[in-house]
């Protein structure tokens, strides 16, 4: 069982205050590293979702409306400061609880404390403009909170999607309602009393773990809502998406991906190597903007595979302490998908595979790491979101064929291109449809300053950066007549 000496993880954060669920339910947390119960947590329902709203609806109305720009930003300072100085503890609680090993977690922990620290920055720079207008008039326009927004998130990234949605949200001048994933809400909880001890004022934030159809239906559904902030899979995104259709309030949807890298022939493989295996298996493959399809020259295939099969074979997979390339699946159902898809590549060459250590404890859900040859653009492991470490080689023959295949699954998250043609470079960002296209690079390293959001099946809307900002404000336009 894990001690927690600085906050409940039993509880929900309502109003400045850790309370027990109006329900009186809980859920068991798992360690997915082992399989073992870490400890029960709230299991949030329609009146605690009630609670939270309300409770922030007033504290709009009351003290945290009154914050000026210049105080919420130093308020967010103070709670990135706090994430640093408790960073080791962060770190770990996310490692046990998501299952990723623990530089990757202490990489999520730095992301957070940048994100607040980006955000507090940004807060009291968040402007409108005067509109040049008819004679006899001053126009101007101005940026207000949308009012509560509602933050659902899921369980592979908490850290980092608290920091880009809450953050962003905070700073714009809105009361937050946090519904952290059932399956993983450990730093969700720690972060509720950080900002507790940085001085948000009371109702600014809550946070309420609860189960997705329950809590989260009643979060997307309240409405004292004024906008919706939901990252997860394309399936739940659709319902929010109506949901939100039907209180008419605006939504931002982060949902899957099948992102590819695109290897031309004259591309720099050195430097190109560990991105492409990398955004592969990063978090075990659990990640929004993992590289899933690995797109090449024909020209070039053996080559890239040779390479490849290489790097694969160093890969091991093992608890998220022991720090190794991969730690295990978030759960068993999420083991059984993944297991569901390998399946599905029966008809396909096994090009490489990672191993699982020996002494990985048998309850964990752990995967081998695993590369796909040769795979048809329209084969089903080239087109649906496994969410898993796999990934799949598909060759090309020219660049048309390429932006095609790349262009061909509905999704739009992510996109990189490898090629040292620098007008090539330029064609293929314009062609391709994602929304961050990245050249001889891959991910910026997590890119907090630059807007990241899908399109078509992957979402619309944009988080983090500025970008983010306008998204978390309703624009007011003021037309003064005075002759
Ligand atoms: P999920 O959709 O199952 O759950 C996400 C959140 O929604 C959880 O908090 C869950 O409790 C809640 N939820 C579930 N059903 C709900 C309902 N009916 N109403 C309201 N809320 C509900 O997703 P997941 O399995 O937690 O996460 C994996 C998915 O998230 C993948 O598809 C991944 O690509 C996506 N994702 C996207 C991004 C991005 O930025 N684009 C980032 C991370 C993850």
């Amino acid at each position: 069982m894990l001690e927690c000496a600085w906050f409940d993880t039993d509880k929900i954060f309502i109003d400045g205050e850790w309370i027990e669920p109006l329900s009186k339910n809980y859920m068991e947390l798992e360690n997915p590293s082992d399989g073992e119960t870490i400890g029960e947590i709230a299991r949030g329902s329609d009146s605690d979702i009630g609670a939270a709203v309300e409770a922030a609806r007033d504290a709009l109305a009351g003290p945290w409306g009154r914050v000026p720009a210049d105080e919420r930003g130093r308020i967010l300072i103070r709670i990135s400061r706090l994430v640093e100085k408790r960073s080791k503890e962060l770190s770990r609680l996310e490692a046990i609880d998501v299952g990723k090993p623990i530089d990757q977690a202490i990489a999520d922990a730095n992301a957070l404390a940048r994100y607040m620290e980006f955000y507090g920055g940004a807060a009291d720079k968040i402007a409108g403009q005067t509109l040049p207008f008819k004679q006899g008039y001053t126009v101007y326009t101005l940026r207000e909170p949308h009012g509560v927004t509602a933050h659902i998130i899921p369980w592979n990234y908490p850290m980092q999607i608290i920091g880009r949605s809450v953050g962003a949200a905070l700073a714009a001048g809105n009361a937050c309602v946090l519904k952290p994933s059932e399956e993983a809400c450990l730093t969700a909880l720690a972060f509720a009393d950080i900002a507790r001890t940085a001085g948000l004022p009371n109702g600014a934030l809550a946070v309420v773990p609860g189960l997705g159809e329950e809590a989260g239906a009643a979060l997307a559904f309240h409405g004292g809502v004024s906008h919706i902030s939901f990252t997860g899979s394309l399936e739940v995104g659709r319902k929010i998406q109506s949901t939100a259709a039907q209180n008419v309030v605006p939504v931002t949807l982060e949902l899957g991906g099948k992102s590819p890298q695109i290897v031309f022939s004259d591309a720099d493989l050195k430097a190109a190597l560990p991105f492409l295996v990398g955004a592969g298996i990063q978090n075990a493959g659990q990640t929004c903007s993992a590289s899933s399809r690995i797109l090449v020259e024909e020209s070039l295939y053996e080559e890239l595979l040779d390479l490849l099969v290489s790097r694969y074979s160093q890969l091991a997979a093992g608890p998220a302490l022991k720090n190794l390339d991969l730690g295990p699946l978030i759960s068993r159902r999420q083991r059984k998908i993944v297991d569901s898809y390998l399946d599905k590549g029966d008809d396909l060459e096994i090009a490489a595979r990672g191993t699982i250590v020996p002494d990985a404890p048998k309850r964990g859900h752990y995967v081998e790491p695993t590369l796909f040859a040769k795979t048809a653009p329209d084969h089903v492991l080239a087109q649906e979101e496994v969410f898993g470490p796999v990934q799949n080689l598909i060759p090309f023959r020219d660049e048309d064929e390429a932006v095609s295949i790349a262009n061909g699954t509905g999704y739009g998250l992510v996109a990189g291109v490898w090629t040292r043609d620098g007008a090539r470079q330029l064609r293929l960002a314009r062609k391709i449809d994602a929304g961050q296209v990245y050249i001889n690079n891959y991910g910026a390293g997590g890119g907090i300053e630059l807007p990241f959001g899908g399109i078509g099946k992957s979402g619309h809307g944009r988080e983090k950066g500025f970008e983010a900002l306008y998204g978390f404000t309703r624009l007011k336009t003021v037309a003064a007549h005075h002759g």
